[in-house]
């Protein structure tokens, strides 16, 4: 399984910005180790220009940040996967935290979310984590049961597990530079794969699971090299095309 390095822009950078980022990280990273895929979710603006930039470099992929649950319509200011596909995305983001709790995200919607983009042909990057006062509570276990379950319930038994990532992302440690220790990552990753097992069975262990939440290139190494974790989403460090291509080498 090859790790999957993952850069969330957030509402950051021009389009000339995102093009020279994406520029520098290609030239950074030089030829991508074997075991490694890149992702750059931009804002929707640039996903054209960084897929521009990857095109000809095995192994780099671009992102849409979110997506609506419909083909098309009257839906101001939303986004079909299609239209993502469109413009050179091959991923999406569903449940990002930012999402859930800044613009009021339901269980049940980024379920909905997650099932629809991968019908409509996108790979999905499912992302879950718990607040502080859930963990302080005892609730970890249950606050990712939860929202593994509702946000992959409509999603096929039978899925091709290349197509799906559930990133494991504590809210208290996005964009707070206090990483989540050793153990609770483990601890969290192991709750994300034994939810998987139960809901595909044995695909589930080729299923991805991304830790994020303050990953920068010195944590890094450490944090890939635990147990169930398969790659990283980066946020604040990914927005450097230096930062990012040491956490991509990492
Ligand atoms: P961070 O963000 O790396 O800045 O903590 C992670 C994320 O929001 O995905």
């Amino acid at each position: 399984m090859k790790k999957l390095m993952a850069a969330n822009w957030k509402m950051y950078k021009t389009r000339a910005e995102a093009e020279q980022t994406a520029k520098e990280l290609v030239r950074l990273v030089g030829s991508l180790p074997e075991d490694r895929e890149v992702l750059v979710f931009p804002p929707f603006t640039s996903i054209d220009v960084v897929t521009s930039v990857f095109e000809g470099h095995a192994g780099f992929f671009v992102g849409g940040q979110d997506f609506y649950t419909e083909q098309e319509g009257a839906f101001t200011g939303e986004i079909a996967p299609s239209m993502l596909v469109d413009c050179g995305a091959r991923y999406g983001l569903a449940g990002h935290s930012e999402r859930r709790h800044v613009l009021g995200e339901t269980d049940v919607f980024v379920g909905d979310k997650t099932a629809f983009g991968l019908a409509s042909g996108l790979k999905v990057v499912l992302c879950v984590g718990e607040l502080l006062e859930e963990r302080k509570a005892d609730k970890v276990q249950e606050v990712l049961s939860r929202q593994i379950r509702a946000g992959l319930k409509g999603v096929p038994h039978d899925v091709d597990p290349a197509s799906l990532a559930v990133a494991y992302e504590p809210v208290w440690a996005i964009g707070t530079g206090e990483v989540a220790g050793s153990d609770e990552i483990k601890d969290a990753h192991a709750i994300c794969r034994n939810e998987l097992i139960e809901l595909f069975g044995d695909k589930g262990n080729d299923i991805r699971i991304l830790y994020g939440g303050s990953v920068k290139p010195d944590n890094c190494s450490g944090i890939i090299s635990l147990d169930n974790v398969d790659g990283v989403l980066v946020g604040g460090a990914s927005l450097q095309g230096e930062s990012f291509s040491k956490i991509v080498l990492a």
